[in-house]
């Protein structure tokens, strides 16, 4: 039997004194979409940060795929994506050229990244705009652009915090469309968000609040 997705248990994270995060329990079966609900400094971020082994836990541990996030860090880094809240796209680079930068520090050769990029530029209804830059992108476009380059190495689980933050209603309906399409094939998406209205859209929810799972 293959190891869940992700599980956490008592995963702790302490900024000098402030407890961002207090003792996390967490397991998430592959192809779900699990959300993160809470407001800001529920330690949502943190806590992504921590499974994305960006960031050391202070205590407990998690695994992603079976794999330790302190000891196998850069295994699981090949087989994850993440869209922090304060993506970086290349704001003077055109849509296509930001995709294929990534496929390139993913070191993706050439001939499967041609094919990969179209899909994802069809998949994220990104076509028309391929030759715009990111900077004179929509916020709802730029979202969905770093959604693209990060699945680009074909991830099996993304972690994406708060992807709809500022994001108008339309353009929110959307992305989770796109996020519906990728979950078909099979993906694990853990998201956070602040809005307790998306809840409903998720497989499972668990609500944060000072660093707890309270529900
Ligand atoms: P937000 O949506 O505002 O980012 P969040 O739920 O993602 O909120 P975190 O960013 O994880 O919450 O923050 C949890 C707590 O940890 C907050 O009190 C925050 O101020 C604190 N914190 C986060 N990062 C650091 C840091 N690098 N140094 C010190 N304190 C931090």
């Amino acid at each position: 039997m293959s190891a869940p997705a992700i599980e956490a248990s008592g995963l702790q994270k302490k900024y000098e004194d402030v407890p961002a995060v207090r003792g996390l329990d967490l397991r998430v079966e592959r192809g779900e979409m699990f959300g993160l609900v809470g407001a800001d400094g529920a330690g949502k971020t943190t806590t992504i940060r921590m499974l994305c082994t960006l960031v050391l836990p202070s205590a407990g541990e998690a695994r992603v795929l079976g794999l330790d996030t302190v000891r196998q860090a850069a295994s699981i880094k090949e087989k994850i994506g993440y869209v922090s809240e304060r993506f970086n796209l290349y704001p003077t680079l055109t849509v296509a050229e930001n995709l294929s930068f990534f496929a390139r520090l993913r070191d993706i050769p050439p001939e499967v990244s041609e094919e990969r990029m179209k899909e994802l530029l069809h998949f994220c209804r990104l076509e028309p705009f391929r030759d715009r830059h990111a900077e004179h992108l929509s916020g709802g476009m730029q979202k969905k652009l770093a959604l693209a380059c990060s699945l680009v190495h074909e991830p099996e689980v993304v972690f994406l915090d708060e992807p709809t933050t500022g994001v108008d209603p339309v353009s929110r309906r959307d992305f989770w469309s796109i996020i519906a399409g990728f979950l078909a094939r099979g993906i694990t998406v853990l998201v956070s968000t602040p809005y307790l209205d998306e809840a409903e859209r998720f497989h499972r929810v668990a609500f944060m609040h000072q660093g707890q799972i309270i529900a």
